[in-house]
């Protein structure tokens, strides 16, 4: 069935969206974008996801389409003209098209951005097999640009990284730089040693998750252990437990890195015990 979508002020079939071939997200990825999940028909961490886009804005000097409030009216109207009960809203802000390519970004007072989101929907979200199963992860240089605090939708090399994954029969990579791992393709990674959780701490060098936010603070309150530091890949080997955060993937466990299994092959019990809290207290708060 087709969806409604939303482009620029309208809310109309995916069929009949258009956007100009000069538009600058096209030529030039000169765009951001946020990932919402939607749980009973509710937005987690909307004000999460609504405070960065604006940050990722800020760092390119690329104006607002709309305030917050509307973004938050948008998502949903998708949410409900599309009958998602589990699934996500995908957004995307571009410097918009003045009808040429030029290196030189468009004077802001007669280019609009162009603002464009789209629903995906995901029945059984939350309670996923893959979850069930955990995550075998291959590790792969970083070869990324140095702003990925930015979330910009220059995708290219992730989805490389995750191709690779693919090629090598596991499921996604870990990110390698100078030794030590930035983050997932698409997700923050942690390991697990004793009751310690071990993640990279926040920096240009990755993108501040939103779910990484929400998931170290629910740990806190629970007296997990949360150390804030680099990790090697031969150290994640070593460890107990692994696992990744995503706003489209929550708390998934890891079970395999570079071919060395972690513990006996099944997902560790603080991610599996993190992956409960997130969903639980996530679903109370979603808007
Ligand atoms: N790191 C990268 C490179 C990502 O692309 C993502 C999500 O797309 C994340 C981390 C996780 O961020 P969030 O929890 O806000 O989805």
């Amino acid at each position: 069935m087709s969806r409604i979508v939303y482009v620029n002020g309208d809310y109309i079939p995916e069929e009949e969206a258009t956007v100009s071939i000069f538009d600058r997200g096209f030529l030039m990825a000169d765009g951001v974008y946020e990932v919402t999940s939607v749980l009973g028909g509710k937005l987690i961490d909307f004000d999460g996801h609504a405070k960065r886009l604006e940050r990722s804005l800020a760092e390119l000097d690329m104006p607002s389409p709309c305030t917050m409030d509307e973004l938050l009216e948008i998502h949903r109207q998708l949410v409900e003209k599309n009958g998602i009960d589990e699934g996500l809203v995908y957004l995307q802000v571009t410097r918009g098209s003045d009808g040429d390519r030029d290196f030189v970004f468009p004077d802001p007072a007669t280019t609009k951005p162009t603002l464009v989101l789209f629903t995906q929907n995901k029945p059984g979200l939350a309670d996923s097999p893959a979850a069930k199963k955990g995550a075998k992860v291959i590790s792969v240089p970083d070869i990324r640009w140095h702003r990925r605090d930015i979330k910009t939708v220059q995708l290219l090399y992730p989805s490389m990284a995750k191709m690779m994954a693919k090629k090598a029969g596991c499921d996604d990579a870990w990110l390698v730089e100078d030794g030590f791992v930035t983050e997932g393709s698409s997700n923050n990674a942690y390991i697990v040693k004793g009751n310690k959780i071990i993640t990279r701490e926040l920096s240009n060098d990755i993108l501040h998750g939103i779910t990484r936010a929400a998931v170290l603070k629910l740990a806190a309150e629970a007296q997990m252990e949360v150390e804030e530091r680099n990790f090697t890949i031969a150290e994640a080997q070593e460890a107990d437990e692994a696992f990744t955060t995503s706003a489209s993937a929550f708390v998934m466990p890891v079970v395999e890195i570079d071919g060395a299994t972690l513990g006996d092959g099944t997902p560790g019990k603080i991610a599996l015990r993190l992956r409960e809290i997130y969903l639980d207290e996530m679903r109370k708060a979603a808007v």
